[in-house]
């Protein structure tokens, strides 16, 4: 169980998580490095001092999985976990997760750690860009879930406690969850606190309602990054649009939780806005150019195909003409 100043630093960080992301990515892994097979995960852990910890960690992690995939409707096919033997290359960061690569980096002194269930837990964002109050908030009510699930209430207490507690210290500060979104936030840190405590009990309070299994499927059916539907495309959805697909998952009232957080209620019987034409990217480029190749072939067959009918023409025209004439000759 991590302390709360852990827990407080993955949270200060967050708002800025989905540029850190990019920014791992690619990071290489460390020299001196071994590589454990689980069913569908692979741990590459550092070569010396993990060993005596590997089993444990599987036992975490073959637990964590399966949790994950249920309360996230999703299937994992492999996750690759890179257990680090220093935080150098998280920066600020307790650990974090690439999720569109299915990897978690933690660093070896967390992996019995609340970190791990945390990460895993963004795993279930899979496919989707969402703003910095709904992935974090999200991975921790999940860490909640979890702790009900394995019957752990000490856990579930202080997982409340701990952001109960935040918000009775920042009450006279008021947060600003739907600004929450990567790149903008620049908040002072108790608006910073007041936020990730208030985005938990939203979370708690919508999920209570709407499970993120409905959740997270139909936000995957709107916009799903990779298959260019909606209006968003590579953005990231719009809060607008996520408060409509939550609506859409549950006969319950979710706009009054959203409304008490400071969230304006969009129309959602509104059609969507059509997607703007995309930029032509390179590959699509390509193919442009291979198209217009193949159009100046077929013209270049087209004049060839006139020219030889035209020969031919000329061709039988002079014979006729010979024939003619050597029947002329013939006739004298
Ligand atoms: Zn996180």
């Amino acid at each position: 169980m991590k302390t709360q100043k852990q827990k407080l630093k993955i949270l200060l960080a967050a708002p800025a998580l989905l540029a850190a992301l990019v920014f791992c990515a690619g990071a290489a892994n460390a020299a001196g490095t071994k590589q454990y097979e689980g069913k569908n995960y692979t741990v590459i852990y550092p070569a010396s001092g993990f060993d005596d910890k590997l089993q444990d960690f599987n036992v975490e992690i073959s637990s964590i999985i399966p949790f994950v995939e249920s309360y996230g409707a999703i299937k994992f096919d492999h996750i690759k976990i890179n257990v680090l033997s220093n935080s150098k290359q998280l920066g600020i960061y307790t650990a974090d997760s690439l999720i569109e690569q299915m990897t978690i980096n933690i660093p070896a002194q967390y992996y019995n750690a609340e970190a791990v269930y945390h990460e895993f837990c963004h795993l279930a964002q899979y496919h989707l860009s969402l703003p910095a109050w709904f992935a974090e908030s999200h991975a921790e009510v999940c860490v909640r879930r979890y702790y009900e699930h394995l019957k752990a209430a000490d856990a579930v207490k202080e997982h409340d406690d701990f952001y109960a507690q935040n918000q009775k210290k920042y009450e006279n500060v008021q947060s600003r969850i739907p600004e929450d979104l990567p790149k903008v936030n620049k908040f002072p840190d108790d608006v910073s606190i007041k936020s990730f405590a208030d985005e938990y009990f939203m979370m708690k309070a919508i999920t209570n309602v709407a499970p993120m299994a409905k959740i997270l499927p139909k936000l995957r059916e709107d916009f799903d990054v990779t298959t260019l539907k909606g209006p968003h495309r590579y953005d990231i959805i719009s809060n607008d649009n996520i408060i409509c697909d939550v609506n859409a998952v549950t006969s319950k009232d979710v706009f009054s939780i959203f409304q008490k957080y400071g969230f304006k209620i969009p129309d959602c019987s509104a059609k969507p806005k059509p997607a703007p034409e995309p930029v032509p990217a390179a590959p699509n480029a390509a193919a442009s150019a291979a198209n217009s190749s193949d159009t100046s072939t077929g013209i270049l067959i087209s004049l060839t195909g006139i020219l030889a009918v035209v020969l031919l023409s000329l061709m039988i025209f002079g014979i006729f003409k010979l024939i003619k004439f050597a029947l002329a000759r013939f006739r004298k």
